[in-house]
């Protein structure tokens, strides 16, 4: 990607150009795939003739400088309408950009629309979207993951350079994960969540995908730091570009855990032992580490999960914003606007929220969740002094077909297993795209301590550059 964007900056290729190239995939492949909610294919040809005549007076600057972008539709973009792949707001149009928005732009990037996702950010399949389901690229009988499902198969099929998604339990990784490319969920606290509409916002997080790591780096320097919007990020940038170049892995400690494998699919357990086996032989000590087994892990997520869910759903009543339905009195109308307007998978997520939140049992679940969460947070940050590195499958089981886990929320929750731990302890998490079982893609997942996503990104670059 440095090498599209050095193009792209010296004028060898002009941005609009490079742009044509793109839209002639989104011309080709959308009509099957459905990545995009909203294509702003006109506004994007404003933007790059822009970007021309920067490079045609000398002054093309930017680290992302002619790229083309896919932003996922939970995430604000000046002008365009912000739906969360749902009915609620399909004629919302947000009045403002999101902070990364506005850093990717400040960097010269193209926004050419906005990417499908699962209803609100719920879901691993990409199906729960009211604007339809997006399709596999590499079959498209199958799901492309999700819940950034459209930003995922953007960059998979050449619809987009890069893509910015979000990651609340693993929403990156798990369709970079399924469409075969990378995609980053940054620590807790290093991004701007400002104009990233809430799934849980203790747990939320916004990250790039990309076909390489050096996508992710540069669309991590962009974005990453203090926003005086958004009080839950640091004061911290991290050298993603430097480390790119200098990372090695002679003598860095890897973990692995069998307790994270149990339950994986024997394919993705073959893909991953070889994963194990090539960074030994990039000269990486890989050590077993004590972990507390998955199905003690994810249960925790959705405990935490749905009560932050809930209470964030609140504000779609449909009187203030979003699809208001007609009533004789208040309650009916807000009872009708959401029964109306919001999907299955939503629905049920906000009974058991507000189930968990009751007064009665506030302190047996969401305290406890709370409770359990900084143990594992304790646990995690004695691995992390054992080793530099965490490494597991993304996903336990390839991509499956549409409607085949639709039905039974146990099996398609079953998708998360393995990176919601990121999301719990907030520590950063990639899917590099490391296997293929016939034409689908396997991926391995690599987690760092807190604030060494640099070092991350780096490792996955090492490993891209091997295969
Ligand atoms: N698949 C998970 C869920 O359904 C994660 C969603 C996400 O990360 N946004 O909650």
């Amino acid at each position: 990607m440095r090498e599209l964007v050095e193009r792209l900056r010296s004028g060898e290729i002009l941005p609009s150009e490079h742009l044509e190239e793109i839209i002639q995939k989104i011309e080709e492949r959308e009509g099957l795939l459905n990545a995009f909610i909203t294509l702003d294919v006109e506004g994007a040809r404003e933007r790059a003739r822009e970007l021309d005549r920067e490079v045609e007076r000398g002054n093309a600057r930017g680290l992302l400088f002619g790229l083309v972008f896919a932003v996922k539709d939970n995430i604000a973009v000046r002008g365009m309408r912000l739906t969360c792949g749902s009915r609620m707001l399909e004629n919302y149009v947000s009045p403002y950009h999101a902070t990364t928005v506005e850093r990717i732009l400040g960097e010269g990037a193209i926004i050419v629309g906005k990417a499908n996702l699962d209803e609100f950010a719920c879901g691993s399949s990409g199906e729960t979207s009211y604007f339809g389901p997006t399709r596999n690229p590499h079959d498209p009988e199958r799901v492309p993951g999700g819940s950034s499902s459209g930003p995922a198969v953007a960059v998979a099929a050449g619809m987009s350079d890069v893509s910015l998604g979000s990651d609340t339990g693993g929403s990156i990784r798990n369709p970079a994960s399924f469409t075969g490319i990378f995609g980053f969920k940054p620590t807790y606290g290093l991004v701007s969540r400002y104009g990233l509409v809430d799934l849980a916002m203790s747990l939320d997080v916004i990250g790039p995908l990309s076909p390489d790591a050096e996508g992710i780096a540069l669309t991590m320097e962009a974005i990453q730091g203090s926003d005086g919007r958004d009080a839950t990020v640091r004061e911290k940038r991290l050298p993603f570009l430097e480390a790119l170049d200098t990372f090695s892995l002679e003598g860095v400690k890897v973990g692995y855990s069998e307790s994270l494998l149990e339950g994986v699919e024997e394919s993705v357990l073959g893909w991953f032992r070889k994963f194990l086996s090539l960074l030994e032989g990039m000269g990486a000590e890989v050590v077993e580490v004590d972990f507390p087994p998955v199905s003690k892990i994810w249960p925790l997520y959705y405990v935490i999960m749905y009560p932050e869910f809930a209470s964030a759903m609140q504000r779609y009543s449909g009187l203030t914003y979003g699809h208001r339905a007609e009533g004789e009195s208040l309650e009916e109308v807000m009872a009708r606007s959401r029964s109306e307007a919001l999907g299955r998978e939503v629905k049920r997520r906000i009974l058991l929220g507000t189930y968990l939140s009751m007064e009665k049992y506030e302190r047996s679940f969401y305290e406890r969740g709370k409770r359990l969460r900084r143990g594992l947070r304790a646990k995690v940050r004695e691995v992390f002094r054992e080793v530099d590195f965490l490494v597991s499958p993304t996903v336990p089981f390839l991509p499956f077909k549409l409607g085949e886990r639709i039905e039974d929320p146990v099996k398609m929750y079953a998708s998360d297993a393995l990176t919601v731990l990121a999301n719990l302890t907030g520590i950063p998490a990639i899917n590099i795209p490391f296997g293929r079982e016939g034409r689908l893609p396997v991926g391995v997942q690599v987690m760092g301590r807190w604030f060494e996503d640099h070092r991350v990104v780096a490792l996955a670059k090492r490993v891209e550059e091997r295969l």
